[in-house]
């Protein structure tokens, strides 16, 4: 088990930090969702989480596996939302368990570890389990969830293979429980406006697109760079992005997709899975999508060419710093924070039994074109992607 994973991501942390122009907190409404507003006015409010009063009509969240992403960005965005706040934990480390009661207010109740996750079954205080572990694991810790009776969020991506999303999906529905993807940038106004002017083809059809995501990338043991916990290399962590950039402008799925893996320079950290690759996705009515993720080379937008003009993200992914262009001017949207919003989102779906915008089935959609990215890199091929 690699647990190096703390200072191995360092350089992915501190490159999306740095790439981020707006120090202030980040993140959008898409599919008619309104969710703008600022989070200044929420900051700290579930400062002491799990034992706040006012968190009596709010959700509890469980985070599973306490790493960069859980520690760094949800466990601080919870202390910013209104509807679900951090009730409990999931560790595998015990010596991370002090710092987290001690930081968010956690009763020994509601910490658990691997070997006991089941028994949150019994734990009224958590509603939703939120995985957070390496991309091979998702798949178990989102069926143990469901089968334990808890909504689920789960990270992206969602699973290695389609059969486990079905799995995981499966496993939701027969519990009656709702799972979500940790699709962030759905709740981003940047990101969110790119899908309004292309959706709404406010400079007519969208007829290319590029995008890029990439960081240099830091530990070459950690997980993300080993092919059974990852899935693959930064088409699975960052290219995943670019997927759905181009399906939320679109508005639409690809249908084939050819794909080129990029040279390798360093063999030996990139051993088990791609150091970059770009690849070529087809939409319907001929619209060709071209993306690149790089595990070497700093990559951070998103293009749409339409009839009428160029609308972009020239700093799209991060957690904030967002920045846009139309052919009408620069974008000027709230920053919000994206963690924040996205759990709220599920939480306020999950008491009002709405359905999620970032459902289980979206999640299998993007693990399918990886898939089909993966073959059409292999082969040298088109993959028409069904
Ligand atoms: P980290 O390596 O920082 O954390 C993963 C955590 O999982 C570890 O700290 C550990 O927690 C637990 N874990 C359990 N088994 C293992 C194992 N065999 N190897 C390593 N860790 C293990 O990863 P991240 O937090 O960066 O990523 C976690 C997930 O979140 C991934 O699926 C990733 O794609 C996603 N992510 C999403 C982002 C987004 O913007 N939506 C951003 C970053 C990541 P413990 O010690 O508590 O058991």
């Amino acid at each position: 088990m690699n647990r190096k994973s703390i200072s191995s991501q360092y350089s992915r942390r501190k490159f999306i930090h740095d790439l981020s122009v707006n120090a202030g907190m980040a993140a959008l409404a898409v599919n008619g969702l309104n969710l703008f507003s600022s989070c200044d006015d929420n900051k700290e409010k579930n400062k002491g989480s799990a034992m706040a009063k006012d968190n009596q009509n709010k959700l509890g969240i469980a985070l599973v596996g306490l790493g960069n992403y859980a520690g760094g960005q949800l466990a601080p965005a919870l202390e910013q939302t209104n509807d679900c706040y951090l009730a409990g934990i999931v560790t595998g480390t015990p010596s991370k368990i002090d710092t987290w009661k001690g930081k968010y207010n956690i009763p020994d109740k509601n910490i658990y570890n691997y070997q006991n996750f089941d028994s949150i079954k019994d734990n009224p205080d958590i509603d939703i389990v939120y995985v957070v572990l390496p991309n091979s694991m998702h798949a178990e810790y989102v069926i143990r969830a469901a089968k334990a009776g808890k909504h689920v969020i789960c990270e992206k991506p969602m699973a290695i293979t389609p059969e486990d999303c079905d799995r995981m999906i499966a496993a939701c529905k027969e519990a009656g429980k709702m799972l979500s993807i940790g699709y962030r940038l759905h709740f981003e106004p940047y990101n969110v406006e790119m899908a309004r002017l292309g959706t709404k083809k406010v400079y007519g059809n969208v007829k290319k697109m590029n995008a890029g995501f990439g960081f240099p990338i830091g530990d070459p043991t950690q997980w993300r760079l080993n092919k059974k916990l990852a899935g693959g290399g930064p088409l699975e962590d960052v290219g995943i992005y670019c997927i759905q950039g181009f399906c939320y402008t679109t508005g639409l799925d690809p249908i084939a997709v050819i794909a080129q893996e990029g040279p390798k320079t360093d063999k030996e950290k990139f051993r088990d899975v791609e150091q970059s690759l770009t690849w070529e996705l087809e939409f319907p009515g001929n619209i060709i999508c071209h993306g690149k993720a790089s595990y070497s080379e700093g990559l951070n937008y998103l293009q749409a060419e339409a009839e009428k003009g160029v609308f972009e993200l020239t700093s799209a992914f991060n957690y904030s710093g967002q920045k846009g262009n139309t052919p009408a001017g620069p974008m000027d949207l709230p920053k919000v924070n994206q963690q924040a919003k996205q759990m709220d989102d599920f939480a306020q779906a999950v008491k009002n039994k709405r359905p999620t915008p970032v459902p289980g089935e979206m999640g299998k959609r993007d693990v399918k074109i990886i898939q089909a990215i993966y073959q059409a890199m292999e082969t040298g091929k088109k993959v028409e992607i069904r």
